[in-house]
């Protein structure tokens, strides 16, 4: 069996990849060795009621060096300073990776299996050792819209995003309850007397949100009540490199010759784990909404159509319906009154599963087989 270094199974990508691991029984296939950055000595996590003691220092290159395998969901800085290490000590393993740092190298393939096994496949057979995972609302529409891209029928996408707190990382979820649970303390009481008008209320709620004591600390400004229309840093055109993201990525996972184009604004929302994404596709040509709609559904298992009516939207087209899932419901399919080769579509998909650990996870035992 395979040694597998595990690094950055503390945080919430490393949590939703372990729990993912016991309920799908992977740890029966691999011998596993956890690390921590800053818990090294200490005990690890329990799998299968036993208790794994003694973390190993996930700064220890020699010991790296030792493992077949290293996955890890420990974060950009952790990639860029331990990755060049090994690989200068010559080190031949396969590194899995959550990180963007190593996506658009040469040598690295974006992993999303249901949508590039055969990328994945090809790379292995050319000795490529370093396989990252996608940005989470690339992972999560490529999931949505396999059917058209495999089918070759999409010109151009233009997407809105409306993105969890989770996927700028667990602090931000914390701030986001305490924001909303500011606002809901300063107007607790009048909330249960019918007297006050919602306007007084609503002024309450607008002041306290901009109460120098309101929490900000991450996200700088407030998310409950309000959104940002802005995700990761500044690119030179203009585009957040969230946006810069959705293009880049998506011909690379792909590999396609001729770039499609994708474009559009990425906003944060105080949905907490799952990101929703609205779509205005060109299609390559007019086919119907029947056909469209069968190509989505057999391109992978995890995908569903939603009927486009009110009921079945609110009931399964949501956040809170999606969460904890790996369901990657779309819906709202139609075509616009653009013109008959334009549709539209809305999907949503848990951002800590598809869009972070779930394609690592799948990778990781396409190595195990191998
Ligand atoms: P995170 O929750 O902040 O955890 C990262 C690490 O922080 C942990 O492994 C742990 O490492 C350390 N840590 C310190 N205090 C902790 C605490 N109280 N609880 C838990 N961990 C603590 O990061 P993340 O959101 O999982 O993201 C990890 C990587 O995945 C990043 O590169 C991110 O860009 C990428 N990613 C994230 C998402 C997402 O949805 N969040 C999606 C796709 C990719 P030690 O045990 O070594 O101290």
């Amino acid at each position: 069996m395979k040694s597998v270094g595990i690094i950055g199974w503390r945080g919430m990508v490393g949590s939703v990849l372990l729990k993912r691991m016991q309920e799908e029984n992977d740890f029966s296939k691999i011998i596993p060795h956890f690390f921590s950055t800053s818990q090294s000595g200490q005990d690890g996590p329990i799998i299968n009621n036993t208790l794994f003691k003694n973390l190993k220092d996930a700064y220890n290159i020699n010991l790296l060096q030792e493992m077949d395998i290293i996955i890890t969901c420990q974060g950009s800085s952790y990639t860029e300073k331990v990755y060049p290490q090994l690989r200068n000590k010559n080190w031949k393993g396969y590194w899995i990776d959550a990180a963007s740092t190593l996506r658009m190298e040469n040598d690295s393939i974006i992993v999303l299996d249901p949508v590039n096994l055969n990328i994945i496949n090809n790379a292995l057979d050319k000795g490529i050792k370093t396989f990252v995972g996608g940005n989470c609302t690339v992972s999560l529409m490529l999931m949505a819209l396999g059917g058209l891209f495999s089918n070759n029928l999409i010109d151009w996408i233009s997407v809105s995003t409306y993105q969890a707190a989770s996927g700028a990382g667990s602090r931000h979820v914390i701030e986001l309850l305490k924001q909303m649970g500011s606002l809901y303390n300063v107007v607790s009481e009048q909330l249960l007397d019918k007297s006050y008008s919602v306007l007084d209320i609503e002024k309450k709620v607008t002041r306290a949100s901009r109460n120098k004591n309101f929490p900000l600390e991450n996200f700088s400004v407030p998310l409950a009540a309000s959104l940002i229309p802005w995700i990761d840093i500044e690119m030179k055109n203009g585009q957040s490199r969230e946006e810069w993201k959705g293009q880049a990525e998506t011909n690379k996972i792909l590999n396609l010759k001729k770039n499609i184009l994708i474009d559009g604004t990425c906003v944060r929302i105080s949905s907490i784990r799952c990101h929703s994404q609205s779509f205005l596709i060109k299609l390559k040509k007019d086919i119907s909404l029947e056909n469209i709609k069968k190509m989505i559904v057999n391109h992978n298992q995890w995908v569903n159509v939603v009927p486009n009516n009110m009921k079945e939207t609110l009931c399964n087209l949501t956040p809170s319906a999606v969460t904890g899932t790996l369901k990657i419901p779309i819906g709202r399919l139609r075509k616009l009154n653009i013109g008959n080769k334009y549709l539209s579509a809305f999907t949503v998909g848990d951002q800590l599963l598809w869009g972070a650990a779930e394609p690592l996870r799948r990778m990781l035992n396409l190595l195990v087989d191998i």
